[in-house]
């Protein structure tokens, strides 16, 4: 019978992969790049990364496919919008920063969220931005889009975004200026609602142990 084995659903390429990879190799484990892209193995503890799309790893920590997850708290408050995402949640990682704003063309004169009503809002984010503007008494109709946001006023599909900034030089590239914060954002660890298999507990104790004390010594 083989060894069962503990796994942390990562992002496999983009921008959470590097840090989340320093944040597992700070933690001692050291990552064994096999054939498997999917799967890779660590050397020294009964541990595999599951290496896959961000948009997937709410799923798969959720569905207990894998027990822990390294994900974007704005990729897990999408997914789950009416679920308790703080049980969810078991530290802040301090990486992955960002923020999602409400961002309109330059020569606009926005009042703030009431500017919105009754117009066209794209984002990748319907669930988050649905809520935040019924928070604010809005109804405004909201154009999902899977990429290429900060285009759609221009192409005139919308009057407004909702998109995440980090630095703003899109937006700035696009003719367009953030306005409203509607979610901070930064990298999560998450965890599966099942405790592990009993033959891992001890693995799974010590591997919190240690995220916990990179994440205080680097953040
Ligand atoms: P995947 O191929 O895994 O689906 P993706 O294109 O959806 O990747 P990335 O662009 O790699 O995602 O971003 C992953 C996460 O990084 C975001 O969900 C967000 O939490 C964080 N992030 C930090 N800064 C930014 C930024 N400036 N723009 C977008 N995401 C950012
Ligand atoms: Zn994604």
């Amino acid at each position: 019978m083989t060894e069962p084995r503990l796994r942390i659903a990562v992002q496999k390429s983009g921008r959470l992969a590097d840090r989340s990879g320093e944040l597992i190799s700070g933690a001692g484990l050291r990552i064994i790049k096999g054939a498997n892209e999917l799967l890779y193995r660590i050397e020294n503890q009964p541990i595999d990364l599951l290496r896959v799309r961000d948009d997937d790893i709410p799923t798969f920590v959720a569905d207990g496919v894998a027990e822990l997850g390294i994900v974007g708290y704005n990729v897990l408050a999408e997914h789950f919008p009416d679920r308790d995402l703080e049980s969810m949640i078991v530290q802040r990682l301090g990486f992955g920063s960002c923020t999602l704003k409400v961002a309109v063309p330059n020569d606009v004169d926005y009042t703030g969220p009431q500017w919105l009503e009754g117009k066209r809002i794209a984002t990748s984010y319907p669930n988050i931005l649905g809520k935040w503007l019924k928070d604010h008494g809005v109804t405004a109709e909201i154009v999902e889009m899977r990429g290429a946001v900060e285009v759609a006023p221009r192409m005139k599909i919308a009057h407004a975004i909702c998109d995440l900034v980090s630095t703003g030089a899109t937006l700035e590239a696009n003719g367009m200026k953030a306005t409203d914060l509607v979610l901070k954002s930064e990298a999560v660890l998450i965890k599966a609602p099942h405790a592990p298999a009993p033959e891992l507990a001890h693995t799974y104790d010590m591997l919190l142990r240690r995220f916990d004390g990179v994440t205080a010594s680097t953040g």
